[in-house]
């Protein structure tokens, strides 16, 4: 069974660290922020309260042994960034990254991230395409 590390608990982070966790898989949660890290604690498996830029503190956390990591520091581009950088020489197999924007979407593939998502643009162009395909228009 795969294990997850979910890094940054925003509406994304934490959407996708509860609903891993309720198809149970393995999920550790982490964020800096502790009222965060207390709303999800009784959803997920592990939930702690650490700075996702400090190497150290994302090794003692054995970050190294997850199967996927999903980074989503929406609020802090440079910590986005240097988290998946120490996430990637960490040797993660799979680091999955929130980008707000194509530019920083390219520079998170510069630093190693295997996948970047959009979910803002994504949602739209998916709403866009439904309203499109549905006859919604013709009311
Ligand atoms: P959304 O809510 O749509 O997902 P977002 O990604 O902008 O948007 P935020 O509410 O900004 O979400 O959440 C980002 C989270 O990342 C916050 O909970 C914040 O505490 C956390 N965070 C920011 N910097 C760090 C860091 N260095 N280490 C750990 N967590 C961090």
């Amino acid at each position: 069974m795969k294990q997850f590390v979910v890094i940054g608990l925003g509406r994304f982070g934490s959407s996708v660290a509860t609903t891993l966790a309720e198809a149970d898989f393995d999920v550790l949660a982490i964020d800096q922020n502790q009222e965060r890290v207390q709303g999800i604690a009784n959803k997920v498996t592990h939930a702690v309260e650490a700075d996702a830029t400090d190497e150290e503190a994302l090794k003692t956390l054995g970050v190294r042994n997850f199967d996927v990591a999903v980074v989503s520091i929406g609020d802090n581009v440079s910590a986005n960034i240097l988290c998946t950088l120490i996430l990637k020489e960490l040797k993660v197999p799979y680091v999955i990254v929130k980008a707000p924007d194509a530019l920083h979407g390219k520079v998170l593939t510069k630093v190693g991230a295997d996948r970047v998502v959009y979910p803002e643009r994504d949602m739209g162009v998916r709403i866009a395409h439904n309203l499109i395909s549905s006859n919604v228009l013709d009311y």
